[in-house]
C-alpha cells in the first residue's frame, strides 16, 4: 500500500512518513506542493495525506487539478485547528476526510486504515462489463460484443489497470512503472505500441471505442466518447 504525504513542515512530515513507514505502508514524502502535485499525476498512491496550508502551491490546487483529471484516490486533508471554512471547501472539492492538525498519529492511521478500506469496496470485481466487453480477472478471458478475444500478459495487465482507474486519463509514466515496473524516464514508446495492440484486438471493428488517446497527456479508458477526443 503506497501513501504519498504533502506536507512542508519537516517535524510533521517525518513524523507521519514514519509512523505510517512503520505500520508497513511504502510512503512517499513531498515537502512542497509542486513536488506533491508531480508525484501525484504520475505515481499510483492508495491514499493522499495532503496538508492544504502549503507555502508554493495551495493544498486545494492539487486536490481540485487531481479531481480534474478524474483521478480518485482518496484524499485526506490536513487543516487548522479553527477553520470550518477549510473543511467545508475540502469536502466540496472532493476531499475524502480530514484531520484537524495537531492530531495523535493513532488518529491518523486510523482514518487512512478507514480510507483504504473504503477504497478497496469500490475495485472492480471479478467479472467486469464495460459496454459490450466482458472481463473476467481471475480467468482473464475477454470477449468483445461476444467474440473472444486473446491477450498477451501484458496487455492483459494494461487492460487491467484500465478498468480499474476507468475514466481517469492515465500519463504513460504511470502506465509504465504499474504494468512494466520501470522507471518512467524508459522509453514509452513502448506504452505506445502496447496500447496499440491492445486497441486493435479492443477497439478495431467496433464503432464505440474504449481505449481513448488524450493528446499530450496519455490514455483513457472510458466507455463514453467525448467528441473532442475522438482522435
Ligand atoms: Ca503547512
Amino acid at each position: 500500500m503506497r501513501i504519498l504525504v504533502v506536507e512542508d513542515e519537516p517535524k510533521t512530515g517525518n513524523y507521519i512518513k514514519q509512523g505510517l513507514t512503520e505500520a508497513g505502508f511504502l510512503v512517499t514524502l513531498a515537502s512542497n506542493g509542486l513536488d506533491g502535485h508531480h508525484h501525484a499525476m504520475t505515481e499510483s498512491f492508495d491514499v493522499i495525506i495532503l496538508d492544504v496550508m502549503l507555502p508554493d502551491v495551495e493544498g486545494w490546487k492539487i486536490l481540485q487539478s487531481l479531481r480534474e483529471v478524474g483521478m480518485q484516490t482518496p484524499v485526506l486533508f490536513l487543516t487548522a485547528r479553527d477553520s470550518i471554512n477549510d473543511r467545508v471547501k475540502g469536502l466540496e472539492l472532493g476531499a475524502d476526510d480530514y484531520l484537524v492538525k495537531p492530531f495523535a498519529f493513532v488518529e491518523l492511521l486510523a482514518r487512512v486504515r478507514n480510507l483504504l478500506r473504503r477504497g478497496s469496496q469500490s475495485t472492480v470485481s471479478e467479472q467486469v462489463k464495460i459496454s459490450d466487453l466482458l472481463v473476467d480477472i481471475p480467468s482473464r478471458k475477454v470477449s468483445r460484443a461476444g467474440k473472444s478475444i486473446t491477450l498477451s500478459q501484458k496487455e492483459f495487465l494494461l487492460l487491467e489497470l484500465f478498468i480499474r482507474r476507468q475514466g481517469e486519463v492515465l500519463p504513460r509514466s504511470l502506465i509504465t512503472s504499474e504494468v512494466w515496473d520501470m522507471n518512467f524516464d524508459s522509453d514509452t514508446n513502448v506504452i505506445d505500441v502496447a496500447v496499440r495492440r491492445l486497441r486493435a484486438k479492443i477497439d478495431d471493428g467496433h464503432d464505440h471505442k474504449l481505449i481513448h488517446t488524450i493528446r499530450g497527456m496519455g490514455y483513457k479508458f472510458e466507455d463514453e466518447i467525448e467528441p473532442d477526443e475522438q482522435l
